[in-house]
């Protein structure tokens, strides 16, 4: 009798396993961006993971920072254009050098990073323009980092916040974290940050990596330009503004190392009580628990004693700009150069462009339906890169559904495939199968030992 019942137990532990071991692996796969709409549809699920597919053009769309805990794999392709002028939802706390601490709000790609990755990704000339009246620091990757890592990402762009605030800072990377890394990270950088209170002292933050905290920093190059105008306290690096261990009486053995930096802070610090932090790698430090080797820089410390003009770097007001348009190849994204015409001397690249793959006849992942569109993916005979290309949806008149393919077209980025919620449908219908085959089991053996123990009530 033991015999039958452990040979129920043990099939009924199967299918547990069975059961478990299908929805880890399924929440294992990333979702594929390969769209714009893909993009914003991040913000729809927060903590999940993320493989960017194809490069991204978000010329012309406000992006709204995002909360994330999840994963995101650039997977060694470039985001261009993003323009973010507002802060996300979440409110942070952030420390100054009293541990006085401020409710904080964020902005960049992502505005609050925790518990999350990301990596392999480019952001190809990103703006970040903010104004705000409350304490706020913005970055590139992310407004706030904690317990967070990236890695092997590279940024270009220009960044300025305006503000009228007791705590605020402008990172090339991000603004203000700790307890997490960047590591392998290229960041070549605009920082503008203006003050606009010229009655209270403020606590400001700028640096190429982050500006406030105690992220770890690992082979990088940071490359920045920053502009500071600031009424309070100024604290500015190279790379770090001021590395501090948050909360007070936080013990952490952090590193900066192997990095380099490049470049120059024009700044000033109207105030009469002056410290005017601004180095090359970090310019207050709160806390010498870190490791610090293989650092090199070559960095000015522009300091301004005229506090009657906001620090930029250009001034000509005409506007008068010529372009020049570069086009992009299959290794270079393009973009425009807009040079001053009144002073010949200040220029600046914007307008950044897809890379022009030559791709020749398109292989369909999925068909396009009446309802949706669909996915296929060229190879460019120059250069190998792959590229996905969405398909129009098919009009319902025509009778024998014929999906047109744009053969010299790079994937202009339009509407979501929705491929992960498909997956999931298949996905469920097995795990249905799957159910009800262990439960006819089940039933079947629970049957027999019914039969068997029937008999040998009977026998006797
Ligand atoms: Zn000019
Ligand atoms: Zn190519």
């Amino acid at each position: 009798m033991k015999k039958y019942f452990k040979l129920l137990l043990t099939t009924m532990a199967f299918f547990v396993l069975a059961f478990m071991s299908f929805r880890i692996s399924a929440k294992a796969e990333a979702i594929n961006i390969y769209t714009v709409d893909d993009l914003l549809a991040v913000s729809e699920n927060t903590n999940a993971d993320y493989i960017l597919m194809n490069d991204i053009d978000m010329a012309g769309i406000e992006w709204t920072p995002i909360d994330f805990t999840g994963n995101f794999d650039g997977n060694n392709h470039a985001i261009l254009n993003l323009s973010v002028k507002s802060t996300s939802t979440e409110i942070r706390t952030t420390y100054d050098g009293n541990y006085k601490t401020y409710d904080t709000s964020f902005a960049g790609l992502f505005g609050v990073l925790e518990n999350a990755t990301v990596k392999n990704l480019t952001l190809k000339g990103i703006n970040v323009t903010v104004n705000k009246e409350e304490p706020c620091f913005i970055g590139s990757i992310a407004g706030f980092a904690e317990k967070s890592s990236i890695e092997n990402c590279s940024i270009d762009g220009t960044l300025r916040l305006d503000v009228s605030a007791k705590m605020f800072g402008v990172g090339g990377i991000v603004g203000y974290g700790g307890d997490g890394s960047i590591t392998s990270t290229n960041a070549d950088v605009t920082l503008i940050c203006i003050d606009h209170d010229k009655e209270n002292r403020d606590e400001q933050f700028m640096g190429g990596g982050y500006s406030a905290g105690y992220l770890d920093v690992d082979k990088c190059f940071i490359k920045i330009d920053g502009y500071d105008s600031d009424h309070g306290y100024v604290h500015d690096g190279g790379l770090v503004g001021m590395y501090i261990l948050y909360p007070l009486g936080n013990n952490y053995a952090g590193y900066i190392n192997n990095t380099r930096v490049e470049g120059m802070i024009t700044f000033f610090e109207d105030n009469t009580d002056r410290r005017a932090y601004c180095k090359d790698f970090i310019g207050e430090v709160m806390n010498w628990t870190y490791e610090y080797v293989g650092n090199s820089s070559d960095f000015t410390r522009n300091e301004i004693k005229d506090y009657s003009k906001d620090l930029l770097p250009h001034y000509c007001e005409g506007g008068n700009f010529s372009k020049e348009v570069i086009e992009s190849t299959c290794d270079e994204f393009g973009y425009t150069v807009y040079k001053c015409n009144d002073c010949n001397e200040y220029s600046y690249k914007a307008d950044y462009t897809l890379k022009n793959h030559k791709l020749g006849e398109l292989s369909v992942i999925e068909e396009a339906t009446t309802e949706k569109e669909g996915l296929s993916k060229g190879v460019c005979s120059d250069c190998g890169a792959e590229v996905y290309v969405i398909t129009p949806v098919v009009e319902e008149k025509v009778e024998e559904p014929e999906i047109q393919v744009e053969t010299e077209s790079i994937a202009e980025p339009e509407t979501v495939p929705e491929k992960e919620p498909v997956k999931e449908e298949e996905g469920d219908t097995l795990l249905k199968v799957f159910l009800i085959g262990g439960l006819i089991i089940c039933i079947g053996l629970v049957a027999a030992i019914a039969v068997v123990l029937f008999r040998g009530c009977k026998k006797r």
